[in-house]
């Protein structure tokens, strides 16, 4: 049962943009009867069966029903989208008002909030994080003003690697009068749980997770959003009606069966490995614990060792430009062998500059 009334309820709606809060939605062919049919003359669609040729589920029931199973989270409170930057655009088409509304995000952070707020035309109010990236929650409240419609957290947080405390970001939903946006796509890495063990009890939160990371997906687009089910109808409102197509949801419902905790569990011990070898190289300065699939390491020169490793093949992310991130690459966690070799090229680099 969700804990909140109507009045919360009302006051989450005030947040929607009105023309959304008014919206009409196209209605798909197959929206309006509801019965058995068994010849389909209503969609123009090609009568020959190869597979393909009819329009796949605009509701994704199937899919969604899967998605529910494993995470212990009612259809009604599920949204699938096109990746989580179908969410993460569809956050600022629902509440924000192009150049009149603003966001409030921390930084460093992902790249993708600022992307969807420039083509939105909403400005962003960006909170630098502490120096050992923790979160200032007060600075976050003080940023907001009548005009904040959404705040972005990203936990764990891209690309520094660590979890905000769950109740920072509670306290954060319970002043903050606009929409917490909580990005988890790392959450299957992290030993902290969740916040949907809390959705229900917050209809001003909204949950990113992603099949992209964890599920080894990547390749078939498909990001979660979770809400309260007044807030998920209106991203069912204003998403394109077939969003998902079929093969994507075909691939997923195979794969999704899948059992992923033998690979995230690879990788945590993994990422573990890597952590204590990297701290073991004289020109890593530091080694930022993680809580994700990836270590963001703080080196002598970033843009030498990048290159070094270009040299070798090797592709890593120099986030080195970006404020609080001064001198850091970004490191993802691969197979054993592939961290062995990046592990190698790096100390022979630091060997050959020794002497
Ligand atoms: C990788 C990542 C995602 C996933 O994006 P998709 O569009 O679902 O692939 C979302 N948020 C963050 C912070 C990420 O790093």
């Amino acid at each position: 049962m969700a804990m909140y009334d109507n009045q919360d309820v009302a006051r989450i709606m005030q947040l929607v943009r009105p023309n959304i809060r008014q919206l009409k939605p196209y209605s798909t062919a197959r929206d309006e009867y509801k019965g058995s049919i068994g010849i389909f003359l209503d969609a123009n669609e090609n009568p020959f069966n190869n597979g393909y040729n009819r329009y796949p589920d605009p509701r994704q029931m199937e899919l969604k029903q899967m998605v529910s199973a494993r995470k212990g989270i009612a259809v009604e409170n599920i949204f699938v989208g096109n990746g989580s930057d179908e969410a993460i655009d569809l956050c600022f088409r629902i509440f924000c008002v192009p150049s009149k509304n603003n966001v409030i995000a921390i930084a460093p952070s992902y790249g993708m909030y600022h992307v969807s707020a420039d083509i939105n035309d909403v400005e962003v109010r960006e909170v630098q994080l502490n120096e050992d990236f923790s979160l200032p929650v007060d600075a976050l409240l003080e940023k907001a003003d009548d005009n904040s419609k959404l705040m972005f957290l990203c936990s764990p947080n891209n690309p520094s690697g660590n979890s905000f405390p769950k109740e920072q970001i509670v306290r954060i939903l319970n002043e903050f009068r606009g929409m917490v946006v909580v990005d988890e796509a790392y959450i299957d890495f992290s030993d902290s749980d969740s916040l949907l063990t809390i959705l229900l009890q917050h209809p001003n939160l909204i949950v990113l997770q992603t099949l992209s990371k964890a599920y080894g997906l990547a390749a078939l687009r498909l990001g979660l959003a979770f809400a309260c089910k007044e807030v998920m109808s209106i991203f069912a409102r204003v998403k394109y009606p077939y969003n998902i197509n079929l093969a994507g949801m075909e691939c997923a419902k195979q794969l999704l069966q899948r059992d992923i905790n033998t690979e995230v569990a690879a990788i945590k011990q993994e990422r573990a490995r890597v952590i204590a070898a990297l701290g073991s190289i004289p020109s890593v300065k530091k080694v930022y614990p993680s809580d994700a699939n990836f270590v963001l390491v703080r080196v002598g020169d970033a843009h030498t060792m990048y290159d070094v490793l270009i040299a070798a093949q090797v592709i890593v992310r120099d986030r080195s430009h970006i404020k609080g991130c001064e001198g850091c690459l970004r490191i993802t966690i691969g197979t054993p062998e592939e961290n062995d070799r990046m592990l190698e090229i790096l100390k022979k680099y630091e060997e050959s500059h020794l002497y």
